[in-house]
């Protein structure tokens, strides 16, 4: 199903559409994805959201597996995006983008990411870099086994399959901001 609804650009003002689009996913829930775009100041917006599900939570899944590479993801504005054994956590912001991916696109995501910094960063930073390509390749191809966690405050947020754990979300970090604490202390 596809709505449009006509409304001011937050930016400019201008006369815009919003396009609500629900997207229904067999065995889960809906889906609905919300996108504008204005052609005069350039302003974007896509978010998704699942509609059934709003409690504030935490998914996690295990990628074991080629196969798990194919695991749908619905990541809305509001979702942090944790893989503990890669170092990566990306929080939402301003310019945060909601999504529906794969367990692939997400790691394609990240490893775009990285290559920007082997075009710009030092000898060092591009050693770093290539040996986290090289990670997110073994990740791929089964050799890796990593956790993908998606905190979401609002809820919005899924990793959709049956091996996808659902806790509740972790409340010391609902403020976004992170107390010092020491997580790994050096032996
Ligand atoms: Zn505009």
């Amino acid at each position: 199903m596809r709505t449009v609804v006509p409304g001011p650009c937050p930016v400019c003002n201008a006369d815009i559409e919003y396009l609500y689009q629900t997207d229904n996913i067999p065995y889960f829930s809906d889906i609905i994805i919300i996108r504008a775009l204005c052609n005069k100041c350039g302003y974007r917006y896509v978010d998704t959201q699942v509609l059934t599900t709003q409690a504030p939570g935490r998914q996690e899944f295990h990628i074991e597996t080629p196969e798990d590479l194919d695991i749908r993801v619905v990541r809305s504005m509001e979702g942090t995006i944790m893989i503990p054994e890669l170092g990566v956590r990306i929080d939402p912001g301003p310019a945060c983008e909601g999504f529906i991916s794969n367990t692939e696109g997400v790691l394609d995501r990240v490893a775009g990411v990285v290559e920007g910094l082997i075009a710009c960063g030092n000898e060092n930073e591009r050693k770093n870099a290539e040996k986290f390509l090289e990670s997110i390749a073994a990740v791929k191809r089964g050799d890796l086994p990593v956790t993908l966690i998606i905190d979401d405050p609002s809820g919005n947020s899924a990793i959709i399959s049956e091996k996808t754990k659902k806790l509740p979300y972790p409340e010391e970090e609902d403020t976004g901001e992170r107390e010092e604490e020491p997580e790994n202390p050096s032996e």
